[in-house]
């Protein structure tokens, strides 16, 4: 595939060949063994920035031979990188944080280009978790240290437990949030003693690329970390059901991830799979209605609602429905979209022309489903970006609970508004979906609050609040969203072999 002219016609974007003017699109390269190389085949994508249209890049197409070029490499590095002890491999991932922290800039404004979110968003969610994710395992690799191994005690033996590297890791992310996916894998991936193999969303390859070459500059040693890029088809799949593959580690959507859990179940690869949501906001008559609202708003639309922690759903109970709603259209008409580089920007653009057609689908089948456009449902493009990917952020009321529009993920700027009454209510309607990420519960009664959390099926449940992280806790889903859990030990554990050694006393 070289262009595609047409498939981009169709899409509705500007010819791929027009790129900004006195700008050759950059074309990327695998890294593989400590070096950039190119893929064993003539296939390219055109990397587009959603705010314009503008092609700025070109990524590799790779294939099988690309694949297995990079796990044979990541095979080769893994037993020296895993003989090293826990405080080496931490020092490694603090010389990377230290080394994307002098980038922090330049990784902001390669995310907003990339994704078309706006630069502050980027600098505040993106650059500063990539960099906090290597420091964050850094420091919880180096308190493995000093108790690399567990002791438990019988009148007769002693039993010792002890983590092994799990071996060569595939580490697949997508396009939402690019760098701090990827990182959030790669720092306890390697900082346990695994050796990986990246595959980042083919929309959005350049910070994985930043990244390559930082490690690059650093002097990683050679096949520690490597990545092919390319698509799902292509690259992805052969990579999951590779034979000297031992872990898979996945975030992406939920159909994908079920073709992935086929590809690594013949194998038994350990498997994580963080997939899709469709989180409820639930708000209680006696909530802070000033700051829920404020707060609802962040949960609705951050990166136009394409974060799988978003609050989709916003369910409000009765007495305060009318002017819980008023507030919120209120706020939300106030947001500011445009241009993703001005820092005063809240909503940027669509990640791409597909993925716009798809939110778009779901305000057409709101409508047949019976529901009521409050406010949004177009695009709303800023002057100069007529050719990129904009819709104006969308609140839908009068849908039934069970409606499709209500429990399928959009993971665009679309929300939909129920009322209830009792918190049992809230709770069924919750609980809903064959979704189970996350959800948020405002309220003024915390021990209520608390109660409603407990009953909601997700992995993890704010009060009060939404998207306050602590790296920590597990993080993870249940239900179609997802298996497994990763953040704090829980990555360590799932990166790990836990092996025990019986020592019979005499
Ligand atoms: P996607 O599933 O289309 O792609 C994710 C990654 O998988 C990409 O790198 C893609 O190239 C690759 N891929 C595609 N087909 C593959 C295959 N057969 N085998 C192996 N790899 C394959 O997802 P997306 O559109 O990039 O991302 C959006 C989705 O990700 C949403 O559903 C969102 O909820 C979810 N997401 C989940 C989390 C989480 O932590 N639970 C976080 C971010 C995004």
């Amino acid at each position: 595939m070289k262009l595609e002219p047409e498939k981009c016609c169709e899409s509705g974007c500007i010819p791929c060949e027009r790129d900004r003017e006195g700008e050759a699109p950059f074309d990327l390269e695998n890294y593989v063994n400590g070096k950039f190389v190119s893929h064993s085949n003539e296939d390219w994508l055109n990397v587009l920035e959603p705010a314009t249209g503008y092609r700025f890049a070109r990524v590799p197409l790779s294939g099988t031979d690309d694949v297995d070029a990079a796990v044979s490499a990541a095979r080769g590095a893994q037993a020296e990188w895993g003989g090293l002890s826990f405080g080496e491999r931490a020092d490694w991932l603090d010389k990377i944080a230290d080394a994307l922290e002098k980038k922090y800039e330049e990784i902001a404004a390669l995310e907003s280009r990339d994704t078309g979110k706006p630069i502050a968003l980027a600098r505040a969610v993106d650059a500063y978790r990539s960099v906090a994710n290597f420091r964050f395992f850094a420091g919880l690799i180096r308190e493995k240290s000093a108790k690399p191994e567990e002791h438990f005690e019988m009148d007769d033996a002693t039993n010792i437990v002890v983590s092994n590297p799990v071996g060569v890791a595939a580490l697949i992310t997508p396009w939402n949030l690019p760098l701090y996916l990827l990182s959030w894998k790669v720092a306890p991936a390697i900082g346990m003693g695994n050796t990986v193999v990246c595959k980042p969303s083919e929309l959005t390859p350049m910070t994985a690329n930043l990244l390559m070459e930082t490690l690059h500059e650093i002097g990683l040693p050679a096949g520690v970390v490597n990545l092919i890029h390319g698509d799902g088809a292509g690259a992805g799949s052969p990579l999951t059901s590779h034979a000297n593959v031992d872990l898979v580690s996945f975030t992406g959507g939920t159909a994908t991830g079920a073709k992935v859990a086929e590809a690594a179940a013949p194998q038994f690869k350990k498997l994580s799979l963080e997939l899709g949501g469709k989180n409820a906001s639930i708000i209680f008559d006696d909530c802070d209605l000033e700051k829920t609202v404020e707060g609802v708003v962040r949960a609705s639309f951050l990166n136009s609602g394409q974060v799988c922690l978003c609050g989709s759903r916003i369910l409000i109970q009765s007495g305060i429905y009318d002017e819980f709603v008023k507030k919120f259209v209120d706020a939300v008409e106030g947001m500011k979209i445009g241009d993703p580089s001005e820092d005063s920007t809240e909503l940027g653009a669509i990640i791409s022309a597909d993925h716009l057609e798809k939110v778009e689908s779901y305000v057409t089948l709101a409508k047949e489903e019976g529901g009521t456009t409050l406010t949004g449902g177009k695009p709303c493009i800023p002057n100069e970006f007529e050719h990129g990917y904009w819709l104006a952020p969308t609140v839908i009321e009068g849908l039934a609970p069970d409606s499709r529009c209500s429990t399928e993920e959009i993971f665009g700027p679309v929300v939909t508004l129920h009322k209830f009454e009792t918190e049992d209510d809230a709770v069924a309607i919750a609980n809903g979906t064959r979704y189970g990420l996350a959800g948020s519960v405002w309220v003024g009664d915390l021990d209520k609050g608390r109660r409603v959390a407990e009953n909601i099926h997700t992995g993890m449940v704010w009060v009060n609040t939404w998207l306050h992280r602590d790296l920590r806790v597990p993080f993870g889903g249940v239900k179609d969203s997802g298996v497994g859990r990763e953040g704090g030990r829980w990555s360590l554990g799932f990166f790990s072999e836990a092996m025990n050694i019986c020592l019979k006393h005499d």
